[in-house]
């Protein structure tokens, strides 16, 4: 049955953090949104609701779009909010402990429905994310995704160095286990894979090359991985790749820099690799509540905006500690302010939306309200607690009163989910 949603709507036309707001948001006060398996349209009109009249209705004054979690790791769902570590640490202390566990397909599939259910209800319908070196992880992770209708992306994490004997593969292991997910994976319904190295440190230059290669061989695929995290993290990187330019160059002598990589953090570039990055049109990924959490280190949103690199904006869960980008749109907003800059609620929800669906270049299919594009749409609520109702009530535009929300929501803000045009149960 189709659904047709009444309230208000935001959508883009462009991109805000460029082109200056509010002319590249769309905010309607009064639109409608029809959701039918396969499309979406916010341009319904009281014409459209008489030609439906079995259409079920849905009255919100809210906005509707799903967000886009651009890097995130599944198996970390129950390590989340650990306390105490930095990088390395947490790797050593949490992260490698836990992943050995997904050598148990049961393990693998019930922390995959455990993972899904969690970001549905933070209203998240995409997600990017780092599987273990196990196969089975990845194929736990894109079984769910599919048995939801999700538009979802994954690859096996490849590491055959620095890492526990149990969770170490080798440069032609990754090649062949990659090389035989991508092709039962990508572009089966609305899965897609993604070559996966951990980052540099977990590579060895051999692995890195196997998976260049791979990559070569199927540029329609997104590549993955993390880049200059934190600063101790860049030293390592040093000493193990002493002749690498710095530590972009580890990634792009390889055959691993091109405009479907997705580098996750991107914190602590040096002036080459920024200019770089640019000119490939490569994606960085902001993982602000990470980034805190960790004490990595201040992404520069607004300088690297305004250069017009790609962007998008993900929990990074478990090293971020919160599945909701609501959340992680507040944190956004707190690193940018210590940055300088105060970014506007509508590049907020733009780099959790349509930016993020940039970053994973699927802009032509998710991140916004438009004719054609796929029906992931969330229905929010922007008087969830009374917190928040009391100061959206003195609200005199859609912006002041969705910033309560952006600061203070979590999954009590989300009312409803559909995906791919259906009504996600619950
Ligand atoms: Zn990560």
């Amino acid at each position: 049955m189709a659904d047709l949603l009444l309230g208000q709507t935001i959508g883009f036309a462009g991109n805000p953090m460029l082109e200056g707001r509010p002319g590249a948001a769309r905010h309607s006060a009064a639109a409608a949104c029809w959701s039918t398996p396969g499309a979406s349209s916010p341009s319904a009109t009281a014409d459209d609701r008489a030609a439906h009249p079995r259409a079920r209705v849905t009255d919100w004054p809210s906005a509707h779009l799903g967000f886009v979690d651009a890097h995130a790791h599944y198996p970390q769902t129950a390590i989340i909010a650990s306390w105490g570590k930095r990088l390395i640490d947490w790797l050593n202390s949490y992260t490698f402990p836990e992943e050995i566990s997904f050598a148990d397909p049961a393990h693998a599939a019930e922390i995959a429905a455990r993972y899904f259910d969690l970001v549905l209800a933070n209203g998240t319908t995409t997600v990017c994310s780092y599987c273990t070196i196990h196969p089975g992880s990845v194929t736990a992770f894109f079984s769910e995704a599919e048995r939801r209708g999700l538009r979802a992306f994954a690859g096996k994490t490849c590491m055959d160095r620095n890492a526990p004997e149990a969770l170490r593969d080798t440069p032609q292991s990754a090649h062949d286990d990659s090389k035989r997910l991508l092709e039962t994976w990508h572009g089966r319904g609305r899965l897609s894979y993604v070559i996966t190295p951990r980052f540099s440190p977990t590579s060895t230059p051999d692995q890195l090359a196997a998976l260049g290669a791979l990559w070569a061989g199927h540029p329609d695929c997104l590549m993955q991985t993390h880049l200059s995290e934190q600063t101790d993290e860049i030293a390592w990187v040093k000493s193990l790749y002493p002749d690498a330019r710095d530590y972009l160059d580890t990634y792009e002598s390889f055959g691993l820099l091109g405009p479907g990589a997705v580098f996750g953090h991107a914190i602590h570039l040096e002036p080459r690799e920024e200019a770089r990055l640019r000119e490939v049109d490569a994606s960085l990924v902001h993982c602000p509540t990470s980034n805190t959490f960790i004490g990595s280190g201040l992404f520069a949103t607004g300088r690297l905006a305004a250069a017009g690199h790609r962007i998008g904006l993900a929990t990074d869960t478990g090293g971020g500690s919160s599945f909701s980008m609501l959340r992680t749109m507040a944190a956004a907003y707190e690193v940018a302010q210590l940055g300088g800059r105060a970014l506007h609620p509508s590049e907020l929800w733009w780099l959790a939306t349509l930016g993020s669906a940039r970053a994973l270049r699927a802009d032509d299919r998710i991140g916004n309200l438009a004719p054609g594009l796929e029906a992931d749409i969330i229905v929010v609520d922007l008087a969830s607690t009374p917190a928040i109702a009391q100061r959206a009530a003195r609200a005199d535009t859609l912006w002041e009163a969705l910033f309560p929300t952006i600061m203070m929501g979590d999954d009590r803000a989300i009312r409803d989910v559909w995906v791919g045009g259906r009504r996600q149960a619950g």
